[in-house]
């Protein structure tokens, strides 16, 4: 059997670049999906491609459905159908009242962290369905598991990613297709660099195995998810968290 392929959403630094590497290495052609950050998901790919490894990077903003269509194409054209999808690209917004959050910005968490997923998962899943096999893996957060003060538009972006992993499980599990979730805990990438060193201590301390996790925690979960060992596993969520929400 040929490679299969995956592709990761946001893979230009931090979880997606971890789990593209990870997905590369074990032997996936792997596509490295960025929006803004052009150096670095090149990079990226001239470090796999260096290592006789199959990568790609694309940009798109998964937020259009235009460009995401764009994206699949050319993959399709030049590698094929896409095996693993996952969804990982993910905006935060500062923390703030609810009741001072904007309208626009609500938006702008839902276009990318909801219906990114959306239309990268109807892009992805008719191949899938032909082929009778796929693995679709979203990335939530333990904020959408259990809420965060001042995150509510976060919070429910990720609850909605939940909820969406497990329907769409429940359609597509006779078609042969697998879709979970990862919901990861406090990880030090620069999605939390507003975060102040004494923040950091706090949140170590509260956490159970006394730790902040690292992309490559995450990605090694992805890992499991896509592989074989997990193929009686669907619509579930699976929280590397270090204890910090039980
Ligand atoms: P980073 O901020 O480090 O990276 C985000 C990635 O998403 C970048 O590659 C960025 O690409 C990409 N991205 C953002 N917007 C778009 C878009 N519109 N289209 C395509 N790509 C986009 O985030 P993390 O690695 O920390 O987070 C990855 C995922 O994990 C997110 O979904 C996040 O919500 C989730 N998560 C993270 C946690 C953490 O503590 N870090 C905890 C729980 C969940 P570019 O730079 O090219 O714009």
């Amino acid at each position: 059997m040929s490679q299969p392929i995956a592709l990761v959403t946001g893979a230009s630094r931090g979880i997606g670049a971890a789990t593209a590497v990870l997905l590369a290495r074990a032997g996936y052609r792997t596509v490295l999906n960025y929006h803004t950050s052009a150096g670095p998901a090149q990079e990226l790919q001239a470090r796999l491609q260096k290592e006789g490894l199959q990568a790609l990077a694309i940009p798109a903003d998964v937020g259009d459905p235009q460009q995401v269509d764009q994206m699949f194409c050319q993959v399709e054209s030049l590698w094929g159908g896409v095996d693993l999808l996952v969804n990982n690209a993910g905006i935060a917004a500062p923390q703030q009242l609810l009741t001072d959050c904007t309208y626009e910005l609500w938006q702008q968490l839902f276009r990318t962290n909801v219906d990114g997923m959306f239309h990268c998962c109807q892009r992805a899943i008719p191949h899938m369905v032909h082929q009778k096999s796929g693995c679709i893996i979203n990335l939530s957060s333990i904020w959408g598991i259990a809420g965060a003060s001042c995150e509510v538009p976060y919070s429910a972006t990720k609850g909605a990613v939940i909820g969406f992993t497990k329907a769409l499980a429940q359609e597509l599990g006779l078609s042969g297709i697998r879709v979970n979730c990862v919901a990861p805990g406090v990880v030090r990438t620069e999605m939390n660099s507003a975060l102040d060193e004494q923040t950091w201590e706090e949140l170590r301390e509260q956490t159970p195995l006394q730790m902040i996790g690292e992309p490559q925690d995450i990605a090694h979960c992805i890992l499991y998810l896509a592989s074989e060992d997990a193929r009686f596993l669907t619509g579930q969520v699976i929280s590397p968290n270090g204890g910090l929400v039980i």
